[in-house]
């Protein structure tokens, strides 16, 4: 039987104490548990072969006797995932595909309400109601998640959801105009072209009513929580509270930015969270580690200590929200894509922050390749119209903010685009690793 998500179930439960959270979580973990031992193929041969007795795994703290669970094997055997009969199946959605083949994940009613509950606890904690009216500047088709599960959470907030996509700019500022929203839910960089593109046309934002601006797929917060630079500009631009949420399908949960803006919520009751070190051992507080998640109560095609590759810190402290569920920090990166330049490690985002900063950019790439030393020769390239930025500029602002001075060339914003669109990937590519190690 699917556990009900309903908010007044869990009402409180973030604001409880540590150990209550952790109570009510791992009674969840394990249903979730015994749900996989009954119905996943996938992990029942996991159990086996590892000599793992499922009602053994009591909570959390009994995880780490289990094993990880890769992309790969998503991309390997997906059926072997599957939990229900076809006839349960409502939606099918694609991942992202950014790093390997897209996986078509199933998923069932009671998944779609998870869903929508997840996005109603992320936008009720962000200050929204029923009262708000929120564009949703984000791709409701094409297999994606993340628009239909801002249409299920504003809908059970009882908010008026505005599905203007994300693919047509006029659209988007006509519609800001037309209806007045309250909020907009949409890729920070995409919310800046429409605040660009409506003061051009002579329209002051700070009078449209905009207050929340609820950015998705990019990181707006540094690693410190204070807001990145484009995080900062949109601020300024549109006179509205900024917050940063981090969600894939797999994770089919988010962990966004209360109105306290220190860092994304989790939510006890729909996941579990664990960042581990290369040795897959628990890093500790206040490392960065990789994220590894079980989402509890999906029913379609669950997981358990999944492998996102994404690395983050933890921040245990209560908020100054309330809240006393941990918060995770913004994406630093992907753990495949981690530079080594002359005994600094930085991640790729940390270089898109500076650029995304910098008015005069139109697009940009990250070039690494192997070098004969220990250290990788990273090469920045930057769209830009001709004569408007200095490529030495450029360089100097990514070591002021990252301690490493890349190669930074300066293109027309064409070249720069006929590189980073391609065809086969719904998202701009901004990293080429041409390491041969990492093939
Ligand atoms: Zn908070």
């Amino acid at each position: 039987m699917p556990m009900k998500f309903a908010a007044a179930t869990y009402a409180d439960l973030e604001f409880r104490t540590p150990a209550e959270m952790r109570c009510v979580q791992d009674a969840l973990l394990q249903k979730h548990i015994a749900y996989l031992a009954e119905n996943s193929e996938f992990y029942r041969r996991i159990f086996a072969e590892h000599g793992i007795d499922p009602g053994s795994i009591r909570g959390g703290a009994d995880l780490s006797r289990l094993p990880l669970t890769a992309k790969a094997d998503l991309e390997h055997c997906p059926a072997d995932f599957l939990c229900v009969p076809p006839s349960a199946i409502v939606d099918l959605c694609l991942t992202s595909g950014t790093t390997g083949k897209p996986v078509t994940l199933a998923q069932t009613r009671a998944d779609l309400d998870r869903l929508g509950y997840n996005e109603e606890i992320s936008f009720r904690a962000t200050g929204l109601d029923e009262n708000d009216r929120v564009i949703i500047a984000a791709a409701l088709d094409r297999c994606f998640m993340a628009g239909l599960a801002y249409f299920l959470g504003l809908e059970r907030l009882g908010a008026a959801s505005i599905r203007v996509g994300s693919s047509s700019v006029p659209l988007l500022c006509e519609m800001v105009l037309q209806q007045q929203p309250s909020a907009i839910v949409g890729v920070p960089t995409l919310l800046r072209v429409v605040a660009r593109a409506l003061q051009a046309a002579g329209h002051d934002l700070q009078t449209l009513g905009v207050k929340r601006l609820i950015c998705i797929g990019e990181p707006v917060r540094c690693a410190d929580l204070s807001l990145s630079a484009l995080g900062q500009q949109l601020h300024e631009l549109w006179g509205a509270q900024v917050f940063g949420t981090y969600a894939s399908t797999e994770l089919a949960t988010a962990f966004t930015d209360c109105c306290a803006e220190r860092g994304g919520h989790l939510h006890p009751e729909l996941i579990v969270l664990e960042l581990l070190d290369e040795a897959g051992r628990p890093v500790a507080a206040g490392e960065t580690g990789e994220v590894v998640v079980t989402p509890l109560g999906v029913t379609g095609m669950p997981l358990l200590r999944f492998r996102t590759g994404d690395m983050a810190v933890l921040h245990q402290e209560p908020c100054a929200c309330g809240r006393r569920s941990p918060r995770l920090g913004p994406i630093l990166g992907r753990k495949s894509q981690m530079l080594k330049i002359r005994g600094v490690t930085v991640y790729p985002p940390a270089i898109f922050a500076v650029l995304q900063g910098i008015e005069a950019v139109k697009g940009y790439y990250l070039e690494v390749h192997n070098t004969y030393e220990l250290s990788d020769r990273v090469r920045v390239v930057v769209g830009a119209d001709a004569g408007s930025l200095s490529a030495d500029a450029v360089a100097e602002q990514i070591a002021a903010r990252t301690r490493v001075k890349p190669e930074v060339v300066v293109m027309s914003p064409d070249e720069v685009r006929r590189r980073t669109l391609q065809e086969t990937k719904r998202k701009p590519v901004h990293f080429f690793d041409l390491r041969n190690s990492r093939g």
